[in-house]
């Protein structure tokens, strides 16, 4: 037998067990032993009879004496007497008549469940029992429990995981090389796996899991590092000439921030080298992200190539494409814009134009990677705002052209170790610094109590020509959540009561492209004075007059998204304001947020929030285009993470070559990228 192999080829699984296990996900032996226990009953705390306290749960070896059952109000209840050396007890069962039959008389067993005392004699309401002279399974030991049975019973389940386990212990191989088990104190693979199903004690029980998690992490860090590696050692990138970025420069109202002239220079360097660049361009809200891109990008066009900058909104890709006309304009170069909002025509017409080489600078959204877009001459990809993007996507962008150069842009400040993992392919540069003269955005948490002192200071602040976002957590009304804010009917409530005589409108992700292309080019032309919106403006929007951004229910956001939000304000010379609403009372709502008046750092922010809030679905792996991971956990096993990167580290320099990764690794969607 083979870990390959069906699960059909385990002694004593049938056509319908085998059924029953491919609902589960369970196709081979391997898919079997890998089904990890969601969680344990530790039964292994064996009492005696005269142990047995009243109203708890119990484990207990007795033998079998006599067997009743009496009708009572309709109802069965079978009573087995049950003996050990200090006591009696009788079992019981409610309409299970046929139970009886189960056990033999004078045999013993071990029992679990809860004791009771009923008319001063103690009884035990059995949940689980087996017979004592066979390995146990349920009783006596720390049992399994698993995620989901379908119609197998736990019980069934844990006998056929542990007979395979049994079958196939010498077909386990140790994946992981002796050298990293040694040094980072691993257990071998045989005992991981008997463990992480059958516990001998707690201490196994942990013993066991770090080194499964340690092993996945491990894989998928070596599995990206060698994706980066393929990446380096295909060197087959196009090698871009030196180019004097002066021309576009002087047009800038600015000089580049010592940062941002550090992170041009790293990827210029990247582009001269002949190898195919990946870099993640990290850099806080508003440290000038675009114009270190639009500098790449014309470097590239210099040299013949196109350069596509891709967003993840069409709002965002129209916005940057505003920001790049005026100055590729002025330089005789040709920009266009691909979005799924384009009627048929023109968008038929962008891509002749970008397909004959016309099209020079490709501003859009995923549309520009869709099979349909053909280039002229691909030379270098940007896009922005990656955490939208992930790691299969980012694999599918270097497909098109002829190993096109890929840079990719985040605001989203990520502690290094998850960087690894989520950007483990690529290169990082960090912008840390902001352009001069940014001040600071006076932010305040307060309760729904301040409304109309913060209506009054809005107002103020619209009448001295300023503009504001009012930001809330859903579009409509819902029964259920009745007391959070929603846009639609806060628009109205706003526009005819609150902040009567402006203008206010609103923006969300329910609307058609174009109507929220047209409500966004009219705020940002400052038509709108009040913009009401959802999360739709969380990325990248950059209208430097709205210097007042009031956030309701705060507490229903993240903080890295609250910090993104209050990036939409203090873009511009004036002072800027953040208010955050919230009526949560619980205390980590309230750190949370304090957290958001004390900070402005994207990275502090970040790793506060991670260790007040624990994992936000953002971090989820499937999000990220990495593979599902079957035991470890990004968050909870950071620990764990950080040595397996180490050791995967150490490893690449010196043999990854050779690694030879598990054939169900390499099965792996992810790994054949
Ligand atoms: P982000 O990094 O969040 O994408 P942007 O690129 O949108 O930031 O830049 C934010 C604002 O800062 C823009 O209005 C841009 O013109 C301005 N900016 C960029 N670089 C500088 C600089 N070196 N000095 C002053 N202002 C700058
Ligand atoms: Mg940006």
């Amino acid at each position: 037998m083979l870990l390959t192999d069906s699960v059909r080829q385990i002694k004593n699984i049938g056509e319908k067990r085998v059924e029953q296990l491919a609902k589960l996900g369970i196709f081979t032996v391997l898919d079997l032993i890998e089904y990890i226990p969601r969680d344990y009953d530790d039964r292994s705390d064996v009492k005696t009879i005269s142990e047995l306290a009243p109203d708890e749960v119990h484990t207990f070896k007795a033998t079998t004496g006599r067997a009743e059952t009496m009708g009572v109000g309709g109802k069965t209840v079978t009573k087995i007497k049950l003996k050990d050396a200090t006591g009696e007890i009788d079992a019981v069962w409610f309409n299970q008549p046929y139970i009886k039959h189960n056990f033999k008389q004078g045999s013993e067993y071990i029992f679990t469940g809860r004791v009771q005392l009923k008319y001063g004699r103690p009884q035990i309401e059995v949940s689980d029992y087996e017979i004592t002279d066979k390995e146990l399974l349920s009783n006596g030991i720390i049992v399994p429990i698993y995620p989901s049975t379908y119609k197998l019973s736990q019980k069934t389940l844990r006998s056929i995981i542990k007979d395979t386990l049994h079958q196939i212990s010498h077909l386990v191989e140790d994946y992981l090389p002796d050298t990293i088990k040694q040094q980072y104190t691993l257990c071998d693979k045989r005992f991981a796996l008997h463990n992480i199903h059958f516990p001998e004690s707690n201490d196994s029980f942990f013993v066991a899991r770090r080194r499964l998690v340690f092993e996945e992490f491990f894989l998928l860090q070596l599995t990206l590092f060698r994706m980066k590696g393929d990446i380096k050692s295909k060197k087959d990138g196009v090698p871009f000439a030196p180019v004097s970025v002066t021309p576009l420069q002087d047009m800038f109202a600015y000089t580049l921030t010592r940062a941002q002239a550090t992170v041009l220079d790293e990827l210029m360097t990247d582009l001269q080298s002949g190898y195919v660049t990946n870099r993640l361009i990290q850099g806080d809200v508003g440290s000038g992200k675009t114009a270190v891109a639009m500098l790449a990008a014309y470097v590239a066009i210099q040299n013949g190539y196109q350069a596509v900058l891709m967003a993840p909104t069409d709002v965002l890709a129209v916005q940057h494409f505003h920001s790049f006309v005026p100055y590729f304009e002025k330089l005789s170069l040709h920009v266009v814009v691909l979005t799924g909002s384009l009627k048929q025509k023109e968008k038929r017409q962008v891509c002749a134009q970008i397909a004959n080489g016309e099209a020079q600078m490709i501003i859009g959204t995923h549309a520009v990677i869709q099979t349909a877009v053909e280039y002229h001459k691909l030379g270098l990809v940007i896009t922005d705002e990656q955490h939208r993007f992930g790691v299969r996507q980012r694999a599918m962008l270097r497909e098109k052209g002829t190993n096109p150069h890929v840079v990719v842009m985040t605001a989203t400040p990520i502690p290094r170790t998850l960087g690894l993992i989520l950007y483990g392919d690529l290169d990082i540069s960090i912008i840390d610094e902001l352009p001069p003269g940014r001040q600071k955005i006076d932010t305040s948490a307060v309760t729904s109590a301040y409304h109309e002192r913060i209506y009054t200071f809005i107002k103020s602040q619209l009448d001295s020509g300023r503009q504001a976002y009012i930001i809330c957590p859903q579009i409509e009304d819902d029964e259920e959540e009745g007391a959070k804010k929603a846009v639609l009917s806060y628009t109205a409530y706003l526009s005819e009561q609150a902040l009567a005589g402006y203008t206010v409108d609103c923006v969300h992700g329910k609307m058609k492209n174009d109507a929220k292309q047209d409500i966004m080019t009219r705020f940002s032309e400052g038509h709108i004075q009040v913009l009401v919106a959802t999360t739709v403006i969380e990325v990248g929007i950059n209208v430097p007059n709205a210097t007042i951004m009031l956030i309701e229910n705060a507490d229903r956001f993240g903080l890295a998204q609250l910090h993104q939000l209050r990036g939409r304000v203090g873009r511009g010379a004036d002072k800027s304001y953040c208010i955050l609403v919230s009526d949560a009372k619980s205390k980590i709502s309230k750190d949370r947020l304090k957290v958001m008046t004390q900070s402005g750092d994207g990275f502090y922010i970040s790793e506060k929030d991670l260790a007040l809030r624990g994992p936000g679905d953002f971090f989820g792996t499937r999000q990220h285009g990495l593979p599902e991971l079957k035991i470890a956990n990004l968050y909870r096993d950071m620990d764990i993470l950080k040595e397996a990167q180490k050791a995967a580290e150490q490893f690449t320099t010196a043999s990854l070559g050779t690694f030879v990764f598990p054939p169900s690794w390499q099965r792996n969607e992810f790994f054949t990228i």
